[in-house]
């Protein structure tokens, strides 16, 4: 199969020096381009801004805003048959981005923002029997949140993680999480290292593309 995953934050800048951001490391989402890589799936990574090395045969495009990480994950849908939302897109922008360094003296104290697409939501109706697999990180219990962004967003699997614990969530090698299928499918996984569960997520795409393929 051919994977399509994003990884990282998103930033969104004021000026050329200050930016929106949040706390995203991109492991989670470099941990499921090397898993399907080492599956061996074709596996193009779209990063946001991080500090991490690229899996070994994975193909890397790295991007800085919403907008932009939107552009090239839309470029490369075509040639994918998995997409894997990893990324911790900024749901916010400033609405107005000065081409130089905002002068103190002369910052407006409050920051009008504007929504960022929604790239999920934006490729739905390029979706055509790929399979989508979106991220619900949440603070508390992330199921009934997942189960909600499963349906909003038409994924076939949604990954719902509690970032609120000390052993799971942004800048941790391990995760918790729970497998929330469209097809029914519930699997909540123990604690495991991010690698060990990108690949129970590979996994559960090549036995989902098993069963569409059996099917048809
Ligand atoms: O931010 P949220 O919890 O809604 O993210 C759920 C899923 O939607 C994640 O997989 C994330 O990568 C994706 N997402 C997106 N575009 C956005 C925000 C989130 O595709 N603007």
């Amino acid at each position: 199969m051919r994977f399509l995953v994003t990884a990282g934050p998103t930033r969104e800048h004021l000026d050329p020096v200050r930016f929106l951001s949040n706390r995203s490391t991109g492991r989670m989402g470099f941990a499921v381009a090397a898993a399907a890589a080492e599956a061996g799936h074709a596996v193009t990574l779209v990063a946001g801004p991080v500090a991490l090395g690229t899996p070994p045969g994975a193909a890397r495009v790295d991007v800085v805003s919403a907008r932009d990480m939107l552009a090239v994950v839309q470029a490369h849908l075509p040639g994918a048959d998995v997409l894997v939302m990893t990324a911790a897109v900024a749901d916010w922008r400033p609405r107005h981005m000065a081409a130089a360094k905002l002068k103190k003296a002369a910052m407006n104290p409050v920051i009008e923002l504007e929504p960022n697409p929604d790239i999920l939501g934006t490729l739905a109706p390029a979706k055509d029997g790929r399979l989508f697999v979106g991220f619900a990180a949440e603070t508390g219990d992330p199921l009934p949140e997942a189960r909600r962004k499963l349906a909003a967003k038409g994924l076939d699997l949604i990954v719902a993680n509690d970032v609120s614990r000390s052993d799971s969530g942004f800048a941790v090698e391990t995760n918790r999480v729970t497998l929330i299928g469209a097809d029914g499918t519930f699997t909540p996984l123990p604690l495991l290292t991010k690698i060990e569960v990108a690949r129970e997520i590979v996994k559960w795409c090549e036995a989902q593309r098993a069963r569409t393929t059996e099917a048809t």
